[in-house]
């Protein structure tokens, strides 16, 4: 029997990842006719036809790409998505969902979301007559009070939020808005966790999404946003979206997303092995750390149950804005830049740089302090890390107490 007919075979995460399939769920494949090992970059902007009625499976890149479908098709098995698709960036996968609600309609979200997030959605409200309610929600009965079952379009979720590293409970906001308001979507931007630690879809989500450009990709060298959805009729939204204003990916970039996805298992593997040592040293020292991979997290045991892992992004507080500052100007190892899911490691002050787009006084309202420092944990050795940390902590004045892990 030939191979391709039986089910097919579920492997564990890093193998999925790895392993490519070359059959979209249409029955098509999606290999080149040469059984390239790598998939080959179509750069090409239209497709010849054979018949005058066109009808070929590609026709114009805008509306399908061979490297493009490639790529969606391996991210979607990733996501355990009906279908994915990719964009130019993660702000254009959020883009492409929200025009899913119309005006006068109602957003439900967090207020500890991504800078760029806040803008889009602050855009919207300006110009497109679409509210957002901004609610903390690591606690579920403020969300739910501000579902309304006639307005409420969609519930935008961020979890772990950045730089606050609070838990959204998504299995238990989306049980509770299919009852309250079966219309509305349930959107996650799982950009923080990647899909190989957690999967939305399967946690009761309609639409999860990624910024492409942070763990997916991997190496900081290309912008790429996906978005995975839970039914087929979704996806058909989305995709009409996309083709008609024209941000699906480019075929270079979808290869080089490929590439990167590839590794991702390994990546996010090592560079949260760091993470866990790089918390702990700061634990030791007696700073506030914020990190779902620390006992101490107040929603230590909701993550738990939504992710397979505490990812490689945690923030902490110094006390002191001056002592802050001087910390992430003396690493020599951690690069100062906003970002994060590189294989570099990368340290920033959100206020000063990636939320510097949220007015400050919004900023004092939640409790989002001025003096917190991200760090981002990449691939490198974790003695070297933790060492550079210690002695940037020593040259700012602080008095480091231990230096193990
Ligand atoms: C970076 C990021 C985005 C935006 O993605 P871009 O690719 O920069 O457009 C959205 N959400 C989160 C959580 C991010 O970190």
């Amino acid at each position: 029997m030939n191979p391709s007919f039986l089910a097919p075979k579920k492997y564990k995460p890093a193998t999925e990842i790895v392993h490519m399939d070359c059959v979209n769920s249409g029955g098509e494949s999606v290999s080149d006719p040469y059984n390239s090992s790598s998939v080959p970059i179509y750069q090409t902007a239209t497709f010849k036809q054979t018949s005058s009625a066109g009808g070929g499976q590609y026709d114009y890149t805008r509306s399908g790409n061979p490297t493009r479908s490639a790529l969606e098709l391996h991210i979607a098995k990733i996501m355990h998505a009906e279908r994915a698709y990719s964009v130019t960036s993660g702000m254009s996968a959020l883009d492409v969902i929200l025009r899913l609600v119309s005006s006068g309609e109602e957003i439900v979200a967090g207020n500890d979301l991504y800078g760029g997030t806040n803008r889009l959605l602050t855009y919207l409200s300006n110009f497109s007559n679409i509210k957002t309610h901004n609610v903390d929600t690591t606690d579920v009965a403020a969300v739910e009070a501000k579902l309304d079952p006639v307005k409420t379009k969609a519930v935008l979720l961020e979890t772990p939020t950045n730089p606050k590293i609070k838990i959204a409970d998504i299995k238990a906001i989306a049980e509770i808005c299919s009852v309250k308001c079966p219309n509305a979507l349930i959107i996650v931007d799982n950009t923080m966790m990647s899909p190989y630690l957690q999967k939305t879809l399967d946690l009761g989500a309609h639409i999860e999404y990624h910024s492409g450009t942070k763990y997916l990709s991997g190496h900081h060298d290309l912008m790429a946003g996906v978005i995975g959805v839970k039914t087929k009729e979704l996806g058909d939204k989305i995709y009409h979206v996309i083709n008609a204003t024209g941000c699906g990916l480019s075929p270079f970039d979808s290869w080089l997303l490929l590439r990167g996805v590839k590794t991702l298992s390994v990546r996010m593997d090592k560079q949260q092995a760091n993470a866990i040592q790089v918390a702990n040293f700061l634990v030791e020292n007696g700073f506030e750390v914020h990190y779902p991979g620390l006992k101490t997290h107040p929603q230590y045991d909701i993550h738990k149950k939504l992710a397979s892992g505490p990812g490689a992004v945690l923030s902490f507080e110094t006390g002191d804005i001056g002592l802050s500052e001087r910390i992430v100007e003396s690493t020599k190892l951690w690069a100062i830049s906003v970002s994060f899911g590189c294989v570099n490691s990368l340290i920033s002050m959100p206020c000063r740089m990636s939320h510097a787009s949220i007015p400050e006084s919004v900023r004092a309202e939640r409790n989002l302090k001025e003096d917190l420092i991200r760090l981002c944990v990449g691939i490198e050795d974790p003695e070297d890390l933790i060492q550079d940390l210690a002695d940037a902590l020593t040259f700012a004045g602080f008095e480091v107490k231990t230096k193990s892990e």
